[in-house]
């Protein structure tokens, strides 16, 4: 089993009331862990991918052999973004960023309310499961877009942004379905209450090198 579900960093309870046990509980090991499962049932099909980092995956799926090629691009994407996005929630967190990104993101979309607007309104307005990203597009600049299904913006030639992620926000029914039903504005709403931002500082002081 080449590739591994890393462990929640926190408890399944840690982040009530945004997102409640039960949702988390399942998401994590069941939708996510699912995901890892089937990644390496399609590797094991091609045992000299194995060893390939899931990045070096999502950069070379048009290279990754045909009869897997689908199974990797969703279960690699859906891998890596859970990865990312449990690491970048935590309990008592949100606010806002500092630093240069914050000033980053003022300069790009005028304030931090009209950032959170424009995410708000992409991963709500986003149709049927995706993800909503805040990403370094591939002039440099500070971006927003969705993507269907498991896509990310590591996937070169494949996925319909290409960059270098910061923050995503699942919008997945499962990801949200069992608190807020059909509700997804009031889910992506709350969001905003579990950002670690000084891990999407972290990310953006790597993407800026
Ligand atoms: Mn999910």
């Amino acid at each position: 089993m080449p590739i591994k579900l890393p462990e929640l960093p926190y408890a399944y309870n840690a982040l009530e009331p945004h997102m409640d046990e039960q949702t988390v509980r399942i998401h994590h090991d069941k939708h996510h862990a699912t995901y890892v499962t089937n990644l390496n049932a399609a590797l094991d099909k091609h045992p000299e991918w194995h060893g390939k980092s899931l990045e070096e995956l999502a950069a070379n799926l048009k290279s990754v052999p045909e009869d897997i090629r689908t199974a990797v691009r969703n279960n690699a994407g859906g891998t890596w973004n859970h990865n990312l996005y449990w690491d970048l929630l935590a309990p008592n967190a949100g606010g806002q960023p500092s630093g240069e990104l914050l000033a980053d993101i003022k300069k790009t979309f005028g304030d931090f309310a009209a950032f959170q607007q424009k995410l708000n309104a992409t991963a709500v307005g986003h149709f049927a499961s995706g993800w909503g990203w805040l990403y370094i597009d591939a002039n440099g600049k500070l971006a927003i877009g969705s993507t269907p299904g498991h896509d990310n913006p590591l996937m070169a030639g494949t996925a319909n942004l290409i960059g270098k992620p910061l923050l995503v926000v699942d919008v997945w029914e499962h990801a949200y379905y069992l608190k807020f039903q059909n509700r997804r504005a009031d889910f992506v709403g709350g969001f905003w209450n579990m950002v670690n931002w000084k891990k999407v500082e972290s990310l953006y002081a790597a993407a800026r090198g």
